[in-house]
């Protein structure tokens, strides 16, 4: 079903009155963490200042430590709901667990299936049973066909909803935080008539690349980009180091539109 062969004409996602895969580029910008009603809110300001539709912030976070913040859980959620309502931005966070589908698309405008759950069939065929816009991440070392298939397991439950986004790939460079797949774009948008974001925060991990890691997948065809932004990142409750703060995010903004490629 994913497959373009199946549908020539690639699918646009109305999210709010924002299209996604159509001809506009989209950007989605938050905190890694939801992490209070003012640090969600801060943000949230910056995106209505820039122009910026969609808001992301993670409330069930899927750590490598079971040390480490977990997220706000439902709480999380509905101060998403909150800013998203005051400001008039879509919103988005990561689902984990099937048990919360149900009262998590009551919060929020599109449900994120992360990169560790990309394998996850139980909460695919969960997110399949929605109506709700799903971000499908690429898994960590998961093939084009392996991606691909796990956007089917959803779309063939009835749910046809799904954007596709790379988020990098475990590879053995240590310079980056993972490796920036950059060939997944075209690929994905030959193969398949979804439409293909990139995260570029989670990709690299850093921030001194991330505008032109943002250009290079915006010339390779991607129909947005996704950035994370955190008004204090130095006290960010997680992903402290690879956030920007908010002058740094209209920077980057800035450097993104000036090149002509985000439509
Ligand atoms: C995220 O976007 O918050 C996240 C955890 O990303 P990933 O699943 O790509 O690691
Ligand atoms: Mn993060």
């Amino acid at each position: 079903i994913v497959s373009r062969k199946n549908q020539p004409d690639s699918t646009v996602i109305k999210v709010k009155d924002t299209l996604v895969g159509g001809k506009a580029s989209v950007m989605v910008a938050g905190p890694c963490s939801v992490e209070s009603y003012q640090q969600t809110r801060e943000v949230g300001e910056a995106l209505k200042e820039a122009g910026v539709p969609i808001l992301r912030g993670g409330a069930f976070k899927p750590r490598t430590s079971p040390y480490d913040f977990q997220g706000l859980g439902i709480e999380g959620l509905q101060i998403l709901k909150r800013v998203g309502d005051e400001l008039g931005l879509a919103t988005i966070s990561e689902i984990v667990d099937p048990r919360h589908l149900e009262e998590a698309i009551q919060y929020i405008d599109i449900i994120q299936i992360g990169a560790r759950n990309m394998h996850n069939f139980e909460l695919l065929k969960a997110a399949g049973e929605t109506r709700t816009p799903i971000l499908l991440k690429r898994g960590l070392a998961a093939t084009m066909e392996e991606f691909l298939h796990a956007a089917e397991y959803i779309v063939s439950r009835g749910n046809t909803q799904v954007m596709l986004i790379e988020r990098g790939i475990r590879t053995y460079e240590k310079w980056t935080r993972n490796t920036l797949d950059i060939s997944a774009v075209p690929i994905l948008k030959k193969e398949s008539h979804l439409p293909v974001l990139v995260d570029v925060t989670h990709s690299t991990g850093r921030k001194d690349i991330l505008a032109p890691c943002a250009k290079a997948a915006l010339a390779a065809g991607a129909d947005g980009i996704m950035v994370e932004v955190h008004p204090n990142p130095a006290v960010a409750l997680s992903d402290a180091q690879q956030q920007l703060n908010i002058p740094e995010f209209h920077n980057f903004l800035s450097e993104v539109k000036e090149s002509g490629l985000f439509k």
